[in-house]
C-alpha cells in the first residue's frame, strides 16, 4: 500500500455531503435487508473512496463518474442479488484502471477477496474488448479458466449493463462497436449463466442502438396492441377466473411481452407480421405466494374444462425442471372462436426464477446471500450448463478471439473443443505433441479452423486445431526449428538420435562386411586413427557418415589399410583385394549379363519380351509404369522390382549394392498393374461408397481391396487397385482428393 493513497484519502474521518449521503442512502436501500452494521461501515467506505478517487472526472453524459460504480454496484446487489463483497468491489471496480488508487490500497482498506475480484474485473476487460470472434461454449470456457472467482464475471455484466443504459451519450460508432459487441458476447453469455433479466435488457438496449427504427416499429406496435389483448385476455379468462375464485386462488395474469429484440426476432425468423407473433405470446397465470405446485395443477384442469386443450403441446416442466431450473406448466388450448393460445402456469416463485434466473436461484436456495457455498453452486451450475448446451446458445458467436493480454501464452481448442494452453508461437506440431506423443510423431497435415495449414503454421489465440495423422511415423527431424514445446522438443531430439544410430549400425555393418571379405582384421585403435584422420568425432560419427554414404567405403577402407601396415601402403594386398572383389561379383555376373541382353544399353527392360529373364515386381512398394525403379537380383537370378524410393530398395542399395540392376520400363505398356493409394478424411456417411463409385464409375478402375478403418471420426482406407501407370494412379488420387470430408490421399507402401 502506499502511504500517500492513505493519507490523501482519509476515509475514516471523511465526512459524506447531502448528495452523496443520498446517493449511499439508495445504494444500501437497493442491498439486502437485513445488512449488518459492519456491513453498512465496508459499503459506506467503498462508496467514500469510489466517490473521492473519481471525484474529478466526469463521464460522457456529463455526469460526475462516481454515478457509473454506484449504478453498477446497484445492479449487483439488486438486480444479481450478490453479496456485500461483490457491492464493494463493484463500487471500485474502475478504480485500478481510471484512478490513482492501486491493489494495495484496496488490499490494506478492504482485504485481499475485493482486491481480487477487482483485478479479476479489470483482467477480464481486456478480454472481452480484445476479442476477434469464437463460439460460445469455447469462450465460456476460456473464461472459466482465466477466472478463479465467478463473482468477476458477474460484477462485468453489471458493468456492461449500465455501459449500455448510457451509451447515448457516445459517438456513434462507437455505440454501434459497443452494441454489436454486446448483443455479441454479453447477452449470449448472461443467457447462459441464466441472468435472463439482464440479458434482455441488454439485448432491447443494443437493438434500440443498432436499429431504432425497428425497435421503435416494435415498440409502437406493441403499444398500439395493448388494448385489443388485454380485452382478448380478459374475455378468454372470464369463465376460468370464476372457477379460480371459488377455488380461492389469487393470481397474477401475464399475457403482454414486454422483450421487444425477441418479438422481433421471431418475426424475422419465421418472416410474418408483428400481428401472427404477438398473438403466439403465451399468457402466463402466475399463483400469488404461498400458493403451491398443487394449485397449478387446480389451475390447469380448471382452464381445460373450459377450454379444449392440445395433448401434444401439454409440457409439465414443474415435475421435470429445465437444467436452469425453470419450473412452468404449459398448455395449449383452442378457444371457442378456434384460435389457439399458449397458457403457462406457475407460482410466484417459480416465475421469479424464470425471469431471473440464476439470480433468483442464489436468493431461494440459500437463505443467506453471503459464504462459500453459494459460490459453489454458482461454479457448478454454470459448469452444468456448459455440459448441457441449450441447442439456441452456441450458434450466434464471433470467431477467433484474441488475447494480446496473455501474450507469453495462447488458448486453442481440440476439435472436441476441449482448451488446451500452448506456448506463444506454438505450431500444430507442438500442439500435436501436447495432445499425445503419437499425434505428434504421426502427424502429417494440420486443419485451423477448418482449413488446411502447414504444420509449422504459428497458432493463434482460439484457433481450433484438428491434426491429421498417418499410420505411419511421420516425424521429422526439420520440425526440431519450428516447435516451442519441450514435450515436442525432447520427443523430436530422441527421434533423431535414434535415426542417427540406425544409420550408424548401417555404416558399421558395411565397414565390416568390407574388413570381412578382404579378411582385414582393424583393431579398435586403428579404427581411432582413422576416425581422427577424416576428422570425425566420434566412431559413431564415421560409421553415420558411411550409413549415409557421405563418405565413400573404398576411400576410408584405403585409409585404414595404411594404418594396418604403419602407415605405408600394402600394394600386394590392395591388389589380392581387387581380385577378392571382382571374383565375389561373379557370382551374379551371368544373371546381369542374362538381364541386360534383353535390355537396351546396361537396363533391363521391364515388361518387353523379356521371358527369359524372370522378373516379378515386389509387394512391398507394388511399382508401377512411370514410377522409379530399380531391380534386385535374388540367389536363384529372379529379379525383383521396387520403386527406388520403397524403404527395402534404399536399404538394399546401401547394403547388397553389388545386387542391384537398372532398370528401366519399356516405352509402351498394355498390361495393368496393381497400384496401392490411402485415403485419410472423415469419418462420414457415405465415404466408402462415393470412393468406389468415383472408382468404378467416373474412372472404370477396378478395385482389388479396400481395406477401412476409423478411429475418432477419422476415416482410413488402404484401396489396391488395378491401374496401367502412374498418370492413371494420379488422376485417381487428385479425383479423390475432391471429394468432400478426403483430407489426404497418399500413395501407399
Ligand atoms: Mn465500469
Amino acid at each position: 500500500m502506499s502511504i500517500e493513497s492513505i493519507q490523501k484519502y482519509n476515509l475514516e474521518s471523511y465526512k459524506l455531503r447531502k448528495p452523496q449521503k443520498e446517493d449511499l442512502a439508495q445504494l444500501l436501500k437497493a442491498c439486502q435487508k437485513n445488512l449488518s452494521e459492519q456491513d453498512k461501515e465496508r459499503i459506506t467506505k467503498a462508496f467514500k473512496l469510489c466517490y473521492l478517487s473519481h471525484k474529478r472526472v466526469k463521464r460522457a453524459s456529463g455526469e460526475p463518474y462516481y454515478y457509473h460504480p454506484v449504478e453498477v454496484a446497484k445492479i449487483v446487489a439488486k438486480k444479481i442479488n450478490m453479496d456485500v463483497t461483490s457491492v464493494v468491489a463493484a463500487l471500485l471496480h474502475d478504480t485500478i484502471e481510471d484512478t490513482d488508487v492501486e491493489v494495495e490500497d484496496i488490499e490494506y482498506w478492504f482485504g485481499n477477496e475485493v482486491a481480487n475480484l477487482i483485478n479479476g474485473v479489470t483482467k477480464i476487460s481486456g478480454v472481452f474488448e480484445t476479442r476477434d470472434a469464437k463460439q460460445a461454449e469455447t469462450f465460456m470456457k476460456l473464461m472459466l479458466s482465466m477466472i478463479e472467482d465467478m463473482r468477476v464475471i458477474l460484477i462485468k455484466f453489471a458493468d456492461r449493463l449500465h455501459n449500455m443504459r448510457t451509451i447515448q451519450y457516445l459517438v456513434r460508432e462507437k455505440q454501434i462497436q459497443i452494441s454489436s459487441e454486446t448483443m455479441d458476447l454479453y447477452a449470449p453469455l448472461a443467457h447462459r449463466f441464466g441472468l435472463f433479466a439482464i440479458k434482455n435488457e441488454l439485448e432491447d438496449l443494443c437493438f434500440k442502438t443498432i436499429d431504432p427504427v425497428s425497435f421503435r416499429y416494435v415498440a409502437r406496435k406493441l403499444r398500439e396492441k395493448k388494448e385489443d389483448r388485454e380485452t382478448f385476455i380478459n374475455e378468454l379468462m372470464m369463465p376460468v377466473g370464476r372457477e379460480l375464485a371459488k377455488l380461492n386462488l389469487k393470481f397474477e395474469i401475464k399475457g403482454r411481452p414486454k422483450h421487444i429484440y425477441s418479438i422481433y426476432r421471431k418475426m424475422q425468423r419465421q418472416q410474418k407480421p408483428f400481428e401472427e407473433i404477438y398473438d403466439l405470446f403465451a399468457i402466463r397465470i402466475i399463483l400469488d405466494e404461498p400458493h403451491t405446485k398443487e394449485d397449478c395443477w387446480r389451475v390447469y384442469s380448471t382452464i381445460t374444462d373450459s377450454y379444449t386443450p392440445i395433448p401434444e403441446r401439454f409440457r409439465d416442466f414443474i415435475s421435470v425442471p429445465k437444467v436452469n431450473g425453470y419450473q412452468s406448466l404449459h398448455t395449449t388450448v383452442i378457444t371457442n372462436k378456434g384460435k389457439k393460445v399458449e397458457f403457462q402456469i406457475r407460482t410466484k416463485k417459480m416465475d421469479i426464477i424464470a425471469e431471473e434466473g440464476l439470480a433468483a436461484h442464489w436468493k431461494y436456495k440459500e437463505g443467506n446471500q453471503d459464504g462459500s457455498k453459494t459460490l459453489d453452486r454458482l461454479v457448478s451450475w454454470v459448469r452444468e450448463a456448459l455440459e448441457n448446451p441449450m441447442p439456441d446458445s452456441s450458434s450466434d458467436f464471433v470467431k477467433d478471439f484474441q488475447l494480446n493480454l496473455y501474450q507469453e501464452e495462447i488458448y486453442v481448442f481440440t476439435p472436441k473443443g476441449e482448451l488446451r494452453t500452448l506456448p506463444f508461437n506454438a505450431t500444430p506440431i507442438d500442439f500435436a505433441f501436447e495432445i499425445h506423443s503419437e499425434v505428434g510423431e504421426r502427424a502429417i497435415a494440420a486443419k485451423v479452423n477448418d482449413k488446411m495449414v502447414p504444420l509449422r503454421h504459428k497458432l493463434r489465440n482460439g484457433d481450433q486445431v484438428e491434426i491429421i495423422t498417418g499410420s505411419k511415423i511421420n516425424l521429422n527431424p526439420d520440425w526440431m526449428d519450428d516447435v516451442v514445446t519441450h514435450k515436442a522438443k525432447s520427443r523430436i531430439r530422441q527421434f533423431i538420435k535414434q535415426k542417427q544410430r540406425k544409420v550408424a549400425d548401417i555404416g558399421r555393418e558395411i565397414w565390416e562386411k568390407r574388413c570381412a571379405k578382404a579378411k582385414l582384421e582393424i583393431t579398435d585403435q586403428e579404427l581411432t586413427r582413422v576416425v581422427r584422420k577424416f576428422k570425425y568425432e566420434s566412431t559413431q560419427g564415421l560409421f553415420f557418415d558411411l550409413g549415409s554414404g557421405s563418405i565413400e567405403l573404398t576411400q576410408v577402407f584405403k585409409e585404414a589399410k595404411k594404418f594396418k601396415s604403419t602407415g605405408k601402403i600394402d600394394a600386394e594386398e590392395d591388389h589380392i583385394q581387387d581380385l577378392q572383389d571382382s571374383s565375389s561379383e561373379k557370382v551374379y555376373q551371368k544373371y546381369f549379363d542374362a538381364a541386360r541382353s534383353y535390355g537396351q544399353g546396361n537396363a533391363l527392360i521391364l515388361n518387353g519380351d523379356i521371358s527369359h529373364v524372370k522378373y516379378n515386381y515386389a509387394n512391398c512398394c507394388s511399382p508401377i509404369p512411370g514410377d522409379e525403379v530399380l531391380g534386385f537380383i535374388s540367389r536363384n537370378g529372379d529379379v525383383k522390382i521396387h520403386r527406388s524410393m520403397c524403404n527395402n530398395a534404399q536399404h538394399l542399395l546401401k547394403n547388397e549394392s553389388d545386387r542391384i540392376i537398372d532398370v528401366k520400363w519399356a516405352k509402351s505398356i498394355d498390361s495393368t498393374f496393381l497400384g496401392a493409394i490411402r485415403v485419410i478424411g472423415e469419418d462420414r456417411v457415405g465415404m466408402i461408397n462415393d470412393i468406389t463409385d468415383i472408382l468404378s464409375k467416373s474412372l472404370s478402375t477396378n478395385m482389388k481391396s479396400i481395406n477401412v478403418s476409423s478411429d475418432e471420426g477419422m476415416f482410413e482406407g488402404i484401396i489396391t487397385l488395378y491401374v496401367d501407370g502412374i498418370a492413371h494412379l494420379d488422376k485417381i488420387m487428385k479425383r479423390l482428393e475432391k471429394l468432400q470430408g478426403v483430407k489426404n490421399v497418399l500413395r501407399y507402401e
